[in-house]
């Protein structure tokens, strides 16, 4: 069945399925009693999305009296989505169910720089090949990729990337919309890093701060439990701004043309730039977290002074946003406390007491799928919602 044969179910139906994406198996009576509405009107809904496979029955009470009745829960494997964690030299492909667990995921190096036909070339090759290993050719139900610039959310385009040349102006949906027939969420990469964090390991915290560093630094920001992206989709970009790096004469130039970001002192390359002035053999992130992890002196330095760089510029984002959780990912969380200490050290010392009584600081706890979970997330809740289950969204 045509996954959109979905789009012409009622209002009360699409509702029906959102209790049942957050609330986990219900009966019957159940719903009645959590929406207060009818017996029959229940059955039909329910009925509704059974015939179309969003229910599926889940086992039964143990009734102390009566018949046991059936349990039913949403049927996360009713269909398929694809999403695409794109950075700026390697990209993370998944095939995930609808309740966003990822089901097949690959790894393919990428130069963002060669521009959207190549990468988004590259992206829907894999993506055909996980939909044929899978079989859930005609089960697509929606598309997502983010990538490592800003992003203008409602219509999917990239606008102004510092890093990525050629972009500019392309809007992601005419590329993967006419291709897949369905609607395609486009995210900057450390917001959807920051949903997939959140819905995964703190569903219950509402403000969450991740911070991401790798080649670059940026950062994605939950606040009162939603993604807060900002006028342009720049929310967050916390690498560009003026850098505490405590010195005086000349600042470093950064990748974006400025000089003395956060990035030209405390991102990935700025530290392979200064481990090649010291003279190591670097030319990635992944060995300076190798060197770091092995006790080189001088890379744990780097690291430790970057920690600081970025938590001294966190520490005003502590005392504007006031976050439970910050959440530092990135291959250099890899060199985890060396980074993380310079990371507690300024921001401890510079924010106010109340904003740090009960903040978390912490590492990513999902090991490089925070991007893939947070799209498959976002992608879900597009079209899974009422808007476009009654076919009154466009696409
Ligand atoms: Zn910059």
């Amino acid at each position: 069945m045509d996954p959109r044969a979905a789009a012409d179910i009622d209002l009360g139906t699409a509702e029906l399925l959102a209790l049942y994406r957050t609330t986990g198996p219900l009966t019957r009576a159940e719903v009645s009693e959590r929406t207060g509405w009818a017996r029959m009107t229940v059955n039909s809904r329910l009925d509704r999305l059974v015939d179309l496979g969003l229910l599926e029955p889940h086992g039964q009470t143990t009734a102390a009296r009566g018949r046991p009745a059936t349990r039913f829960r949403f049927h996360a494997g009713r269909g398929a989505l694809l999403v695409a964690d794109i950075g700026a030299s390697g990209m993370r492909l998944a095939l995930c169910d609808l309740g966003g667990a990822v089901r097949r995921r690959v790894d393919v190096p990428v130069d963002i720089a060669a521009g959207p036909d190549a990468v988004l070339g590259e992206v829907e090759r894999h993506f055909d090949q996980m939909v044929a290993a899978e079989g859930v050719a005609g089960a697509v139900w929606g598309v997502g990729a983010s990538l490592p610039g800003p992003v203008e959310y409602a219509t999917g385009t990239i606008v102004e990337p510092p890093i990525m040349t050629g972009w500019n102006g392309t809007r992601v949906p005419d590329r993967f919309g006419p291709r897949y027939g369905v609607p395609v969420v486009v995210e900057n990469d450390v917001n959807a890093m920051a949903r997939g964090e959140q819905a995964t390991c703190y569903p219950d915290v509402a403000d969450l701060l991740f911070v991401k560093t790798g080649t670059g630094v940026g950062a994605g920001v939950i606040a009162n439990g939603a993604v807060l992206r900002g006028a342009q989709g720049a929310a967050g970009d916390i690498g560009h701004t003026w850098a505490d790096a405590g010195e005086a004469g000349p600042r470093p130039l950064c990748r974006c043309g400025k000089q003395g970001c956060v990035e030209s002192y405390a991102s990935g390359w700025a530290i392979v730039r200064d481990l090649v002035a010291a003279g190591r053999s670097v030319t990635s992130v992944d060995q300076v977290v190798e060197l770091v992890l092995n006790g080189d002196p001088v890379a744990t330095s780097l690291v430790r002074d970057a920690g600081r760089v970025i938590g001294a510029s966190l520490a005003h984002v502590v005392s504007l946003l006031n976050p439970s959780v910050i959440v530092v990912g990135g291959q250099l969380a890899a060199a985890d406390e060396h980074l993380l200490a310079g990371i507690r050290e300024r921001i401890y010392a510079r924010s106010l007491p109340l904003a740090t009584r009960e903040l978390q600081i912490t590492r990513s706890r999902l090991d490089g799928d925070a991007g893939v979970l947070g799209l498959a997330r976002g992608v879900a809740d597009t079209v899974l919602s009422p808007a476009v289950l009654t076919g009154r969204a466009a696409s």
